[in-house]
């Protein structure tokens, strides 16, 4: 059985953030590879004016992958074009022989089951694994992993790991780059006067 992590968003940039969670995953779960997956068009998000363009979302999202052997950067929901569902993708990605660990962060883990589509038949079809973005989340993640199954049955492990605060809003307002995204990434932003600004 080949034990796959998924991890979506917007990568607008992608940070360290992202590349903490997904590593915590890789060990807490044994998980043999992580796909990070940009979305196309966010459901339930607007790309701010001065965003990345999906070719360059993509573009860091490979970089940050880069040299990792457990990492990859997977493009089905560019390709497949449109507003980008997570069912979409898991519906896409399933195949006998695999199984699907979905890793996210506080922020989408609170939203799950009121907005997500289809949230009953995503948690057929995967493992979710949350992690706090920020100090003190814990408990409000247990809270709602604990209503989610209340309603439909879902295999939800919310993992105690130190958290690593950092936001991709956080970044285009012009945070610490070298701190706060991988170095390639980083070179990227830089190179390509990403988010209107000269960064440090
Ligand atoms: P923005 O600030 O533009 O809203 P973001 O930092 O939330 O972006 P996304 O690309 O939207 O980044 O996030 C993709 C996934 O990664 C989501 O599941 C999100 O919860 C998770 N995530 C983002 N930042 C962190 C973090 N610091 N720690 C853990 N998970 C994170």
């Amino acid at each position: 059985m080949m034990r796959l992590g998924l991890m979506g968003g917007t990568f607008n940039p992608p940070h360290n953030g992202h590349l903490h969670a997904a590593r915590c995953a890789l060990e807490d779960l044994q998980l043999d590879k992580v796909l990070f997956i940009p979305t196309n068009v966010p459901p339930h998000k607007q790309l701010p004016e001065g965003s990345a363009t999906t070719a360059q979302r993509c573009e860091m999202v490979r970089l940050l992958a880069e040299g990792l052997p457990w990492a990859e950067l997977c493009t089905v929901e560019v390709e497949r074009g449109g507003p980008s569902y997570t069912i979409d993708t898991l519906r896409q990605l399933g195949a006998p022989g695999r199984e699907l660990f979905l890793i996210i962060g506080t922020d989408m883990l609170l939203s799950f089951d009121q907005i997500w589509r289809c949230a009953e038949e995503i948690c057929q079809r995967c493992t979710l694994v949350a992690y706090a973005r920020d100090e003190g989340e814990q408990a409000l993640l247990l809270e709602k992993a604990e209503s989610i199954r209340r309603r439909f049955p879902a295999d939800i492990r919310v993992m105690a790991r130190p958290p690593v605060p950092v936001s991709s809003t956080q970044l285009r307002g012009g945070g610490d780059l070298s701190r706060l995204v991988p170095p390639a990434v980083a070179a990227y932003i830089r190179a390509h006067h990403l988010y209107d600004r000269t960064f440090a």
